[in-house]
């Protein structure tokens, strides 16, 4: 195990290993309303490399569109996992806030979807935008 994450209440507890394929900020404005957030930072990992270790049973899921949706604890409403399928087919997508403990290998390394960012938002350089 490389990183353990778990919603607010507590009842729905996951872990995973690394490498990630992507660590990212997202700005777009469908991220923006499913997460709540000016923009939201996400983990994506291999399914094989992902598993619920707490409370599958306290799990809820929103369908987004056809091929993405938001897993999420049915008691406190924290984000569980989302899967993209247009990006990132095969994978779950973490929330990056939900992750109990960070090491730099969780280090947001790309922004996606720029254009649709905040505009008090700065993009930092280290991040190189990917679109
Ligand atoms: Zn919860």
């Amino acid at each position: 195990m490389d990183f353990a994450g778990s919603c607010h209440c507590g009842s729905v507890r996951w872990k995973g290993t690394l490498p990630a394929t992507a660590v990212l900020k997202c700005h777009y404005n469908n991220c923006r309303k499913l997460q709540g957030g000016d923009y939201s930072s996400w983990v994506v990992v291999p399914r094989s490399q992902f598993q619920i270790a707490e409370g599958l049973e306290h799990i809820s899921s929103y369908n987004a569109n056809d091929v993405s949706s938001k897993s999420f604890c049915s008691f406190c409403g924290s984000a569980s996992f989302l899967v993209n399928g247009k990006h990132f087919p095969g994978h779950f997508v973490l929330p990056l806030g939900a992750i109990d403990d960070y090491t730099q290998a969780l280090a947001p390394q790309i922004q996606v979807y720029t254009p649709d960012k905040a505009p008090w938002v700065t993009l930092h350089d280290d991040e190189p935008v990917v679109s």
